[in-house]
C-alpha cells in the first residue's frame, strides 16, 4: 500500500474536488456534519473546474433552477462575511440578447418567465446595450435585457481556494492524489470508500466526481448518467478602455457568451458539432491534457460579427477547455441515490455547475444534516431515469444534442 492516509474515519466523504464536491464539503463542515473529508484523484481543483468562465446567472429555465441560482449567488456574497476567507466577486449584472426574430421571441419568453419567478431585469434596446456594455455595439440587437444582480467570479481557481480555507479552518480534510477505487457496502448501506493508500470508514458518500463521476457510480453499481462534452472559451490581451464592470453578455442566437477579463474580453459557446469525451476509457485521462481546438471559438468570433469587433482584432492571451457533465433532460443529478442508504450525487453540471454547485451544496447539507433542502430538488432526483444502465451511445447521444442547443432547446425540438 502506498503513504496511509491521515484518516481512516469520518462522518462523511466527498469524491471529487471541483466545485460540486468543495462546495458540499464546506457546507456540510459548516452546517455540522463533522468530519468531512473531501478526496480528489488529481491535486484538489485541477480538473474542469479551475477553467470555467466564473459566470452566474440568474434568468434559468424553470423555478428551481432560479431558486439554486438566487441561493448561489448569496453564498458566494456573504462568503467572506461567514467564513473571513476572502472571494473576490464582480456584480457586473449580465445582459441576454438576440438578434433574430425567433431568438428573440425566445429571450422574451425567458425573460417574462424569470420575472414571474421574481427576477430583476430590464428591458433594453440597441442604444441601451451600447450605454451598458460598451464592448458591444449594439448592431441588430431585435431583443435585450439588462440582469442587475448577475455576478463573475474573475479567478475561478480562487473559489476553489476559498473553499478549500474554509474547509480547512472548520477542521475538515481535503486530500489529493487520493482516487476513490472502491465504495464499500453492507446490506444496502455505504460503510465506507477505499483508496490505494487505505479505506475510510463513513456512512455518507457524495459523488462529486464530474466527467468521471459515471465511473465512480458503477463501483456501486449505480448508473450516474452523464455523458461529458469538451467545452472551450478564450481571454483576448488588454483591451483599451476596457472596464471590469462592464456586464456579461449572452448572445443567443450565437450560442456564445462574454465578459470583461484580466483587461480584455473573455468569450465562449456552444459548437454546434461538439466532442464527447468519456474518461473511463483512459485511466490516465486529465483534463489539463484535453485537446483543444481554437477552430471552434474562431467560428464563434465569426459568429458575433459585428455586435462585438474587437474580439476578432484583440489576439488571444488564453485558450481553455474542459468537459461539461450533461445528462439526458439537461438537469443536474444532485440528491441520495435510490438503492444504496448513504450514497448522494452532485453532478450533471450542463453548463452550468461552477455557479450552481454553490446552491446544490447548500441544500444538500441542509437535507443530509437538517432532513430536508430549503430548495425543493425533486425535479433533480439521480435516480429519475430509472435503475439503468442508459446505454452509452443513447447517453452521449443525448449529451451531445443538449450541449448544441444549450440556449435554444425549444427552437430545436
Ligand atoms: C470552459 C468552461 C467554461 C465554463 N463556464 C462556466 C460558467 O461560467 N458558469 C458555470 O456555472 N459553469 C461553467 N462551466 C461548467 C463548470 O466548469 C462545471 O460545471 C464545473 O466545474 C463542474 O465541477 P465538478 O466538480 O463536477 O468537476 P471537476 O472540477 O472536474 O471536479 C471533479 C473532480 O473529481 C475528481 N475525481 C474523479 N474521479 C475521482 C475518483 N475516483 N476519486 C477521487 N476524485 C475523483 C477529479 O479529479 C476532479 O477534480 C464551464 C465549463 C468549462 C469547461
Amino acid at each position: 500500500m502506498e503513504s496511509p492516509l491521515p484518516v481512516s474515519q469520518a462522518d462523511a466523504v466527498v469524491i471529487g474536488a471541483g466545485a460540486f464536491g468543495l462546495s458540499a464539503g464546506y457546507q456540510l463542515a459548516a452546517h455540522g456534519a463533522g468530519q468531512v473529508v473531501v478526496l480528489d484523484r488529481f491535486a484538489p481543483g485541477s480538473q474542469t473546474s479551475p477553467r470555467a468562465a466564473g459566470l452566474y446567472k440568474l434568468i434559468q429555465a424553470d423555478e428551481t433552477l432560479t431558486r439554486l441560482a438566487q441561493s448561489s449567488i448569496e453564498v458566494i456574497r456573504d462568503f467572506s462575511d461567514a467564513t473571513g476567507v476572502p472571494l473576490p466577486f464582480v456584480q457586473s449584472g449580465s445582459i441576454l440578447a438576440a438578434r433574430t426574430a425567433e431568438h428573440a421571441a425566445l429571450v422574451d419568453e425567458e425573460a417574462e418567465a424569470a420575472a414571474g419567478w421574481g427576477i430583476e431585469l430590464e428591458k433594453i434596446d440597441e442604444e441601451g446595450v451600447r450605454r451598458i456594455a460598451p464592448y458591444l455595439t449594439g448592431r441588430d440587437i431585435r431583443s435585450a435585457y439588462f440582469v442587475p444582480g448577475d455576478i463573475y467570479v474573475e479567478e475561478p481557481r480562487s473559489l476553489l481556494d476559498a473553499y478549500m480555507a474554509a474547509i480547512a479552518q472548520l477542521g475538515s480534510l481535503v486530500l489529493g492524489d487520493a482516487p476513490v477505487t472502491g465504495i464499500i457496502v453492507d446490506n444496502g448501506e455505504i460503510t465506507g470508500v477505499s483508496t490505494p493508500h487505505g479505506d475510510i470508514a463513513t456512512p455518507l458518500v457524495i459523488d462529486a466526481a464530474g466527467a468521471w463521476a459515471r465511473g465512480v457510480g458503477a463501483l456501486v453499481g449505480v448508473d450516474v448518467p452523464v455523458a461529458p462534452v469538451r467545452h472551450q472559451l478564450l481571454i483576448t490581451r488588454p483591451i483599451a478602455g476596457m472596464s471590469p464592470h462592464e456586464p456579461i453578455a449572452r448572445i443567443v442566437d450565437a450560442s456564445a457568451y462574454l465578459r470583461p477579463a484580466r483587461g480584455g474580453l473573455m468569450m465562449g459557446g456552444m459548437e454546434s458539432d461538439p466532442i464527447a469525451i468519456d474518461p473511463r476509457l483512459d485511466p490516465e485521462f486529465s483534463i489539463p491534457d484535453m485537446p483543444l481546438d481554437m477552430r471552434v471559438l474562431d467560428e464563434l468570433t465569426a459568429a458575433l460579427g459585428p455586435l462585438v469587433p474587437t474580439l476578432g482584432d484583440t489576439p488571444v492571451a488564453e485558450h481553455r477547455g474542459g468537459l461539461f457533465t450533461m445528462t439526458p433532460d439537461a438537469r443536474f443529478l444532485a440528491g441520495p441515490v435510490p438503492g444504496v442508504r448513504g450514497l448522494w450525487t452532485a453532478t450533471g453540471c450542463n453548463g452550468s455547475g461552477f455557479s450552481i454547485s454553490a446552491g446544490i451544496g447548500r441544500a444538500l447539507a441542509e437535507w443530509i444534516v437538517g432532513g430536508e433542502p430549503m430548495i425543493d430538488l425533486s425535479s433533480l432526483d439521480p435516480g429519475r431515469f430509472g435503475p439503468g444502465p442508459i446505454d452509452d451511445e443513447e447517453l452521449t447521444s443525448a449529451g451531445l444534442w443538449r450541449y448544441a442547443n444549450y440556449y435554444t432547446p425549444q427552437l430545436a425540438s
